[in-house]
C-alpha cells in the first residue's frame, strides 16, 4: 500500500504481545495482497484482467469490500469510484511529469463509472463489462487493513494500542487512565511533522486525504493523486480532507471523497454518512462539521 505501518502498544514488551504485533502485520499483509491492484497474482489484478470478457469470483473479503465501495460511492454521487482506475497510468507523480493530452483523458474516462461494476451477491462474483475498466483499491484499503489489524489485537485481549499508517491513524482504547490518544492534523503545506491542529481518538480513525502526498507541478498548477472523475483530472476544490468515524475503512473512502467533493458537497456528504469532517479548501479556508467543531484542538490555522 505504498506506506509504513507502526503498532504502539503503551506497555512493557511480553512475548505475548510481540507475537500480537506480528500477527497485525501479518494481517496487513494479507490485505495488500488481497487487496492490490499492482501485484499480478491478486484477486483484483485477475478482476481487471477479466475486464469484459467474464465475472470473477472474489475472496469474501475482496466482495464485501467491493460492496462497501458502491455505496459510498452511491451516496457521494460518484466522487468516490474506484472505477478511477481505467485511468491508471495516465497520470505520473515524479518531478519531471507533464499533463496527459485531452485525449487520452477522455478515452480513457469513457471507460470509468462506479454503476458499470456489476456485483453479483448469489455468486459471489464481480464483474467489469468491457475491455478498459478497472478497479483500484488505494483510497479503501487502508481502512479496511486497519480494521482488520484492530480486530486481530482484540482478538488477543489487547484493547489499548495505537495504529498508525501514513496518513492515517486508528486509536484502540487510550494511551493510559484519563489519557486518550492524541494526533494531529497534517498543515498541507507544511511538513510531514506539521500539524495546525489536533483532536483525542478513543475507538476511532482518523484519515486525511491531501493534494501534498503525490504530486506534480506544473506551470504553477499543482496535479495530484485523487482524481474527479466527472473531469479525470485531479480534484480542485481541497487542499485536504480529514474524516473521523469509528470504522476505519469509512474514515478512509470519505477522506477522498470529500476530498473530491470540497465545500460545501463534502460537508454535506458527511453529514449524510454520520462522520466529522475538517476540509481545508482550495482557498485554505477551514470548514467543519459540528461533531469536528467540538472535538477539535486548535493550534492555529493552516499556513497559506
Ligand atoms: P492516500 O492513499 O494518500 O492515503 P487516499 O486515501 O485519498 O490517499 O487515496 C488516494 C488514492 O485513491 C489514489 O492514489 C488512487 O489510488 C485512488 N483514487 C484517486 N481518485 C479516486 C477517486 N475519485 N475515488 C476512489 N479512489 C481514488
Ligand atoms: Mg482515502
Amino acid at each position: 500500500m505504498g506506506t509504513v505501518m507502526r503498532v504502539t502498544l503503551p506497555t512493557e514488551e511480553t512475548p505475548a504481545l510481540r507475537a500480537a504485533v506480528q500477527a497485525c502485520f501479518a494481517r496487513f499483509e494479507q490485505v495488500d495482497q488481497t487487496m492490490s491492484e499492482w501485484k499480478p497474482g491478486s484477486p483484483v489484478a485477475e478482476l481487471n484482467r477479466q475486464a469484459g470478457r467474464a465475472p470473477v469470483k472474489v475472496p469474501e473479503e475482496l466482495w464485501g469490500l467491493l460492496e462497501t465501495a458502491q455505496r459510498i460511492s452511491a451516496a457521494s454521487n460518484g466522487a468516490f469510484d474506484v472505477t478511477w482506475a481505467a485511468l491508471w497510468g495516465l497520470w505520473q507523480f515524479t518531478d519531471a511529469s507533464r499533463p496527459p493530452s485531452r485525449d487520452d483523458v477522455a478515452s480513457r474516462l469513457q471507460h470509468v463509472g462506479w454503476k458499470r461494476l456489476r456485483l453479483d451477491a448469489k455468486a459471489r462474483t464481480a464483474y467489469l463489462p468491457e475491455r478498459g475498466m478497472a478497479v483500484g483499491l488505494g483510497a479503501i484499503a487502508k481502512g479496511h487493513a486497519l480494521a482488520m489489524a484492530a480486530l486481530e489485537l482484540r482478538s488477543r485481549g489487547i484493547q489499548d494500542f495505537l495504529l498508525d499508517a501514513g496518513g492515517q491513524v486508528y486509536g484502540g482504547g487510550m494511551k493510559g487512565p484519563g489519557q486518550p490518544w492524541k494526533v494531529g492534523i497534517r498543515e498541507p503545506r507544511g511538513g510531514p511533522e506539521d500539524s495546525f491542529a489536533g483532536l483525542a481518538l478513543t475507538d476511532a480513525s482518523i484519515s486525511t486525504s491531501g493534494d501534498y502526498e503525490r504530486f506534480f507541478v506544473a506551470e504553477g498548477v499543482r496535479f495530484h493523486h485523487i482524481i474527479d472523475t466527472r473531469t479525470g483530472s485531479p480534484a480542485r476544490g481541497a487542499r485536504s480532507a480529514t474524516v473521523v468515524a469509528s470504522d476505519p475503512t469509512l474514515a478512509d473512502a470519505c477522506s477522498t471523497a470529500a476530498f473530491v467533493l470540497g465545500a460545501p458537497g463534502g460537508l454535506e456528504f458527511a453529514r449524510k454518512m454520520g462522520v466529522d469532517l475538517l476540509l481545508v479548501d482550495a482557498n485554505n479556508r477551514v470548514h467543519m462539521t459540528p461533531g469536528m467543531k467540538a472535538r477539535l484542538l486548535w493550534s492555529h490555522p493552516p499556513r497559506d
